[in-house]
């Protein structure tokens, strides 16, 4: 089956463009191959997308290093006005945009809608940070010269997204890039390569210059990239998937000593102290653990939780999570969509066959749900063994698996008994323990009495093995920054233009 230069497939009522867009124009991958897109709730073929290989993937960099010449060049306020002008156009589109998102990846209509204004958000801050890019000038220490200091686009970046925020992961990477004066050449997620084109689809509309933004959907990330990254005129690559892939690329990046930032997997631990509001934890778990079904970096992975407090919270939570609708992300009421695809699913019952093989008890769910689609059912597990391997990986998906401990020390010491470190969570009742457990947590983000820490305004990653870099934030903008310094010296005559009139 071939497809038109422009083609759309109609999804969930919206028109959708399933070609790359290179150079400003939507156009079918030179080698002519396609691949489908499914509805994870139930399997279907939604649509078929053109799949770049390595020769386009060639000239997406090509046109982002020739358009990086002049958009490197334009003013603050010129960038501002297109992302502001971004920003409106994604909210004027949000239901076309989660309806779509709901279609690919599964998830309840509402938190799709919630994406889309998270999402949108990053492109409305980083308008914010164009004019906030600042230099230095001051003495050098001896005060033999003047020590000056600018900042300058990095240039071509490539920008790989994960599949569990098709919208806020490309928003998050784009608004800064092109904030800072960077073009893009963007990589969706192959699972969900629709909304990625949506949204370029909007930036070009804004006014986005040809070359600027490129989108590259394709089946093979792997050799797509490593083209990409061997080749010198790419600049930087900016990632956001697992820790293994991250890996990979980091090893790929050092040949080039490419500029990199990875925004990689988490093993989030929720903290219920034994003086904590046991009802707000219990409303704070349910947002950290089942938004976006558990398919969620930031997702609380393990609650480790006192004794004292342990039998409320652990029944109030199983009863929450037992009354949790379960189905397709477009029936009103559903708050747990399906998993991605059968193999995270399974990967998903592996870890909670393991953990009740070792001892663990299933409260509620402890299945997958048969039929159509990849569902999983919403599950907590009590009596945990802290061997069991749903303590040590991440699970991407609706379990709960309850630690209970005798003491601030074993919490800390527990949550930090991981690789990873990206989000954490702790409630207390007291302020001042709040912040001495917190600053002991080895994680990049931190919610205290608060289950959902993602915001544009606020930086976001991770620490070991979640990550280098931080997006979002006043530093988002950074990572695509480059520092140059200027020597200045005021003594040399020749600096003077001699007889000008001054
Ligand atoms: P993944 O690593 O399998 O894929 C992420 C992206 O990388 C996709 O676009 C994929 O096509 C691409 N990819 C896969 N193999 C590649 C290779 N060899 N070279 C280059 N690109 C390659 O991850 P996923 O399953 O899509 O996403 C889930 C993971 O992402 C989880 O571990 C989650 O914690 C993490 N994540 C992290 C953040 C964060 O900000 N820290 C946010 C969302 C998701």
């Amino acid at each position: 089956m071939s497809k038109s230069t422009n083609s759309r497939d109609t999804v969930a009522g919206v028109a959708v463009p399933t070609s790359l867009f290179i150079n400003g124009a939507w156009r079918q991958s030179n080698g002519g191959r396609l691949f489908d897109v499914a509805d994870p709730a139930t399997g279907k073929v939604i649509a078929t997308v053109s799949d770049a290989d390595t020769t386009d993937a060639e000239e997406a960099l090509a046109a982002a290093a020739q358009a990086q010449q002049t958009w490197g060049l334009t003013s603050p306020r010129e960038r501002a006005a297109i992302l502001l002008a971004a920003f409106y156009a994604v909210q004027a589109k949000r239901h076309e945009i989660a309806a779509v998102i709901t279609a690919e990846m599964g998830r309840p209509l509402a938190e799709s809608l919630a994406e889309v204004d998270y999402g949108a958000e990053f492109l409305r801050w980083f308008a914010e940070q164009t004019a906030h890019v600042h230099g230095d000038y001051g003495p050098s220490p001896s005060g033999a010269f003047r020590v000056v200091t600018t900042k300058v686009p990095v240039g071509p970046s490539l920008l790989i997204t994960p599949w569990n925020f098709p919208l806020a992961m490309g928003t998050r990477k784009i608004g800064a890039a092109l904030a800072a004066g960077c073009t893009v050449i963007l990589k969706p997620a192959a699972q969900t390569p629709l909304t990625a084109a949506l949204l370029v689809e909007i930036l070009a509309d804004v006014g986005v210059p040809d070359g600027v933004v490129n989108l590259i959907p394709t089946n093979d990330a792997g050799g797509q990239s490593k083209a990409l990254m061997n080749d010198a005129r790419l600049r930087k690559v900016s990632f956001t998937g697992s820790t293994t892939v991250g890996s990979v690329l980091l090893r790929q990046a050092a040949d080039h000593v490419l500029k990199s930032s990875m925004e990689l997997g988490g093993n989030g631990p929720f903290l219920v102290l034994h003086d904590a509001d046991v009802d707000a934890a219990v409303d704070g778990a349910m947002i950290a653990k089942f938004r976006n079904g558990g398919q969620s970096c930031v997702a609380a992975n393990r609650f480790i939780v006192h004794k004292n407090v342990a039998d409320r919270f652990t029944a109030e939570l199983a009863d929450r999570t037992a009354a949790l609708k379960v189905g397709e992300g477009t029936i009103a009421g559903v708050g747990v969509g399906p998993l991605i695809d059968a193999r995270q699913r399974d990967k998903v019952h592996e870890l909670v066959a393991d953990a009740v093989q070792r001892g663990a008890r299933a409260l509620c769910g402890g299945s997958l749900i048969e039929g159509e689609g990849y569902f999983y059912a919403p599950t907590v597990l009590a009596d945990v063994p802290s061997d069991a391997r749903i303590n040590h990986e991440e699970i991407f998906g609706p379990v709960a698996p309850i630690t209970v401990v005798e003491s601030d020390e074993e919490a800390i010491r527990l949550a930090n008994d991981t690789p990873y470190g990206l989000a954490a969570f702790v409630y207390t009742g007291d302020g001042a323990r709040a912040f001495t457990v917190a600053e002991r947590l080895e994680a990049g983000m931190i919610g205290i009495n608060r289950g959902l820490v993602s915001e544009a305004g606020a930086p976001f990653g991770g620490i070991k093995a979640s990550g280098l870099g931080r997006e979002g934030g006043h530093l988002g903008i950074e990572e695509y920054l480059e520092t140059k310094y200027f020597a200045l010296d005021l003594t040399v005559p020749s600096a003077r233009n001699e007889g000008a009139a001054l």
